[in-house]
């Protein structure tokens, strides 16, 4: 892979820890891969996530409530298989994770649906010292409606009308190709989606193509977050000891699910679209036709 982008700035803005990997671990271990400066910047500790595996159960909020300081331990250790930096906004902690749409975690004042001008303001300020050339977050969905995720989206918005930033994308996933791979096995235990039931969109601007060592690179990242997302290739974690196994109708194609045992593919594509700034030709790199 060339080094094609040094010098080239990159953000991705996400709600929580395994986001990164989950919606652009592709993109931003290829754009480091090719040179750039790549930052993953993490909004909240995810305090409020449900925990795979009987090891660390009890970290969750209504017992210990140290799920958010566990998975900062996770989150460095799958920036480091991408080969990015990364930073909490505002600091570690500063912003609590909302929990899902309604529940009571959202009208915590810390919550960081509450965050109010001051999450614009640490955007502002992470833009205006990183100049970043592209900025990655989510659509004005969220990708798929968690409230935090919807609050990632507006603050990341809101402070580029205040930094110039050449283009903003959406991270999403194409219907066609995420219902063709879905895995015809899954674990007993797993559930296969029904037609329409992942989050996906109809039509996308662009996407970036996975080689084998991106597509591990993210695989690996989203392994490092075991407390929330279970791979089905067999691989085993102190957090989680179980193995599982799924086979997909492409079998590079690897299955993995979140704690709601939903099988969902790996695609060899992250797709994206352009949610502000420079636009794009349709299937064009990601970073074509931004000023350098
Ligand atoms: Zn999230």
């Amino acid at each position: 892979m060339s080094r094609d982008l040094i010098g080239f700035r990159v953000v991705a803005v996400h709600a929580h820890p395994d986001d990164e990997a989950l919606f652009t671990g592709g993109a931003l271990s290829s754009l480091a891969r090719r040179g750039a400066d790549v930052l993953v910047v993490t909004c909240t500790l995810g305090e409020e996530g449900e925990v795979i595996g009987e090891r660390y159960q009890h970290l969750v909020n209504d017992h210990a409530d140290q799920l958010g300081g566990f998975r900062i331990h996770e989150l460095n250790e799958a920036l480091g298989f991408l080969g990015v930096r990364g930073e909490f906004l505002g600091g570690a902690g500063k912003y609590r994770d909302s929990g899902m749409a309604g529940s009571p975690a959202s009208k915590n004042p810390k919550a960081f649906v509450n965050s109010g001008e001051r999450a614009v303001d640490d955007v502002v300020a992470v833009f205006e010292r990183e100049r970043p050339h592209l900025v990655i977050t989510y659509d004005p969905n969220g990708g798929y409606g968690h409230p935090d995720h919807i609050r990632a989206h507006e603050i990341t918005h809101a402070a580029a009308k205040q930094v110039d930033i050449p283009r903003i994308l959406w991270s999403a996933r194409l219907r066609s190709e995420l219902e063709a791979m879905i895995a015809d096995q899954t674990p007993a235990t797993w559930t296969r989606p029904e037609p329409g039931e992942l989050d996906a969109v109809d039509t996308v601007d662009t996407w970036v193509e996975l080689d084998d060592t991106t597509y591990a690179a993210k695989t690996a990242a989203m392994r490092a977050h075991a407390t929330q997302i279970w791979i089905a290739d067999g691989s085993v974690s102190n957090t989680n000891p179980h193995a599982a196994f799924a086979t997909a109708p492409d079998p590079t194609v690897v299955t993995y699910a979140l704690s709601n045992l939903i099988a969902q593919p790996i695609l060899r594509r992250e797709h994206y679209c352009v949610g502000a700034g420079l636009p794009l030709e349709h299937g064009a790199d990601i970073t074509s036709g931004i000023p350098r």
